[in-house]
């Protein structure tokens, strides 16, 4: 087998031809434990700098990515096959995160004076302290996005950062740490390892002081273990089964194209796309037709220019799960209104953007995540039953309401049990708000990216509580029995003062 000094040779593989494009190390172990080290060495002279100085290094990098787009979206393209277009939004979201922490983030992890039940005689204070070295396992689907802006706020924060970008795209996150270098960011900081994610994983957490995880739920359950086994803390962001709910009132042309492109963005290998479309009966048959002609119209193309609606999936193995869900759906009687194909014409691993409908429980699109362009629609009999159906899944991570009426629609996406939901929109609008958290519920994943939320999980929360008088502790000349009584009357007096303050309300 080829090497990499002496590391065996990970092939990387482009999605539009299939042809190698180029090797990477097969990381061992040691790898990991070298990295950590590195990262660490690095870490204490980067907490030491002031954040506002942290916070101008992200703010060059969010200028760098936009003025080398055309490196990065070529090099995102090559590994992932997705549009240009895909692409671009990597780079505005990665530009746009970078911004936002560099703008806000100071404020949200900086000192904070907080109530004393005691005012007068303890003051008590909160700061936030960078863990250490925060560990990212990311995935192929935005090896930019979610590879990179993920750990934006970790550094801001002061921490050191290990990535693990997923096999098929290390180019991307090593494009991306020669900016973050040449934006400020120490080179030792930052450490990438390349390789398979299965023998790096325990290496990786139990040496970190948090692990960040984004991919399947099933990978994320193996990273869950092994972060309670080594008690490191762990944000898991996983898979989604997403539901997109059209009630009759709803402007059906604005429903059509935004879930058509919320569909079969990314081909469909997005997080946060839609694969279920609950339509109130009134309007099914009308929305299931617009939505097939307009599925119909979308255009494929393996181009790096700008033009074709879907690109690539990723890997045969991508397309393999997305065939055999449409087999199954089809064997159980699901009707296929369109798509459903190959498209080898146009590259050896596209597929056409499939609508299903008669979808029956039993099969595997009808629960599990396909992860493709492959979505299904089914008429509801009214809110309450698409609200039903809706929750009807292990899964809750985005959802998108669609009605003219937007107070129903708040009132509706409250009971939709997921970490976000779209009223009127597909899912930019969310997204796109870096102050909202977002994440998942249930199987979905633990913890929040983005906001406050997205940076406080690199940090420990300290207090400390600063005495104005002699220590509380019980005084030897005062006997316990007196001491419990005027204790007790002082929590009873607290309570009573905190019920009636403020005296003017
Ligand atoms: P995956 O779980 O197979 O791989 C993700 C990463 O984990 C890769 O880097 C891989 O090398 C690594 N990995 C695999 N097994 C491991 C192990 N045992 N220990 C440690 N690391 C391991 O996921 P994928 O196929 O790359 O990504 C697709 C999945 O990601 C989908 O389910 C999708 O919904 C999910 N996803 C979720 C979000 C979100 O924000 N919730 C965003 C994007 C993707």
């Amino acid at each position: 087998m080829a090497t990499v000094g002496d590391r065996d040779e990970l092939p990387v593989t482009a999605p539009y031809t299939g042809a190698v494009v180029g090797t990477v190390p097969r990381c061992r172990p040691a790898d990991v434990a070298a990295a950590v080290d590195r990262a660490r060495s690095a870490q204490s002279a980067w907490a030491a700098r002031s954040i506002e100085d942290r916070a101008q290094v992200l703010d060059r990098f969010a200028d760098s990515v936009l003025a080398d787009r055309e490196r990065l979206l070529d090099a995102i393209q090559v590994e992932t096959g997705k549009t240009r277009f895909d692409a671009l939004t990597e780079v505005l979201d990665v530009a746009l995160t970078a911004g936002y922490y560099a703008q806000h983030g100071p404020g949200q992890v900086g000192a904070t004076r907080r109530d004393s039940r005691l005012p007068g005689l303890t003051r008590v204070e909160t700061d936030h302290h960078p863990v250490g070295v925060a560990g990212f396992v990311e995935p192929w689907n935005y090896p930019l996005t979610l590879a990179i802006s993920d750990f934006l706020p970790a550094l801001l924060a002061g921490n050191a950062v290990v990535l693990k970008p997923a096999e098929e795209t290390p180019f991307t996150a090593l494009l991306a740490h020669e900016l973050l270098v040449d934006a400020g960011v120490p080179a030792d900081l930052v450490q990438v390892v390349t390789g398979e994610g299965a023998p790096l994983g325990e290496p990786l957490i139990s040496r970190v002081d948090q692990i960040t995880f984004t991919g399947s739920t099933a990978t994320g359950r193996e990273i869950a273990t092994l972060a309670g086994k080594h008690l490191v803390d762990a944000s898991l962001e996983l898979g989604g089964k997403n539901p997109a709910v059209v009630l009759a009132d709803a402007d059906l042309d604005a429903a059509v194209r935004a879930l058509v492109w919320g569909s079969y963005a990314n081909a469909g290998q997005l997080c946060i796309s839609f694969e279920r479309i609950y339509v109130e009966r009134p309007v099914y048959d009308e929305f299931r037709d617009r939505f097939v002609s307009a599925t119909d119209a979308q255009t494929l193309g393996a181009t790096f220019d700008y033009g074709p609606d879907v690109g690539s999936l990723v890997s045969e193995a991508q397309r393999s799960v997305v065939e055999e869900h449409v087999a199954d759906a089809r064997e159980r009687g699901a009707t296929v209104l369109t798509g459903g194909r190959r498209r080898d014409d146009v590259g050896p691993l596209f597929y056409e953007p499939t609508v299903l409908a008669d979808l029956p429980e039993s099969a595997t699109a009808a629960t599990e995540e396909t992860f493709g362009p492959v979505v299904t629609v089914e008429p509801v009999p009214d809110a309450q039953a698409a609200v039903e159906r809706a929750n009807a899944t292990d899964y809750g991570l985005h959802a998108s309401v669609w009605t003219a009426d937007r107070e129903r629609g708040v009132d509706l996406a409250n009971r939709i049990r997921t970490g976000s939901v779209s009223v009127n929109d597909a899912f930019v609008g969310m997204w796109g708000s870096t102050d909202a958290p977002m994440g998942g519920v249930a199987d979905s994943g633990v913890g929040r990216r983005h906001g406050p939320e997205g940076i406080r999980k690199f940090t420990e929360v300290q207090t400390v509580a600063t005495q104005r008088g002699p220590p509380l502790v019980p005084a030897e000349s005062i006997p316990t029995r007196f001491l419990a009584r005027a204790a007790t009357l002082g929590v009873r007096t607290v309570r009573e003062l905190g019920r009636r303050w403020p005296p003017w309300e």
